[in-house]
């Protein structure tokens, strides 16, 4: 699926939400890179919310959340949110999930936060947007716009997009830091 996760001051697009028990508390884990802000205040506040898009999602928030950091912006100022005990999630989505973390646990480039489900509430009852269906039509639904005969790369793991000829030699990825043979050469 395609997620928003926030907390207090930060938030990020992740991917990888996991329902881990079913029993009493529901806990579920959520894989963040450790280079993200997020990953950093979530570590700080204890807390933790995840927002479900879906298939109607507002590229803006897409963009927003997973073009920028928030070291460098309030992204929770560009889309409309609600504030669940402080924490922001995303109005204009199928529902949120609130989270406080249990454990961590290191996993090389990423951390693996483990949270207890403390709150949920759902505002619709659309299709979840899907990982495959997000990678497979992201330049429709970012509606990217390029021109024609141009060569552009994007990145097959965030999809952010690199307009250019040619990726330079050293070249990762600003948002995800994949390296430079995760882009894909596509030209309009
Ligand atoms: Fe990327």
């Amino acid at each position: 699926g395609m997620y928003v996760l926030s907390t207090y001051g930060a938030g990020c697009m992740v991917d990888t939400v996991m329902q881990i028990s079913a029993g009493d508390p529901v806990l579920i884990s959520v894989a963040v890179n450790k280079n993200n802000y997020t990953n950093e205040m979530i570590k700080k506040n204890k807390k933790f919310a995840i927002s479900i898009l879906d298939m109607d999602v507002d590229a803006n928030i897409i963009k927003t959340f997973g073009f920028n950091s928030s070291r460098d912006m309030n992204k929770f100022a560009k889309v409309d949110t609600i504030e669940v005990d402080g924490i922001e999630v995303i109005k204009n989505c199928i529902g949120y999930m609130t989270c406080e973390v249990v454990n961590i646990i290191d996993a090389d480039t990423h951390t693996l936060f483990i949270g207890k489900m403390v709150g949920a509430d759902k505002f619709n009852y659309k299709k979840q947007m899907t990982y495959n269906y997000y990678q497979e039509n992201k330049d429709d639904i970012l509606k990217i716009e390029l021109e024609n005969g141009k060569t552009f790369y994007v990145c097959t793991i965030c999809g952010y997009v690199y307009k250019g000829e040619e990726l330079p030699e050293d070249f990762v990825c600003p948002i995800c830091f994949a390296s430079r043979e995760l882009f894909e050469k596509k030209m309009k």
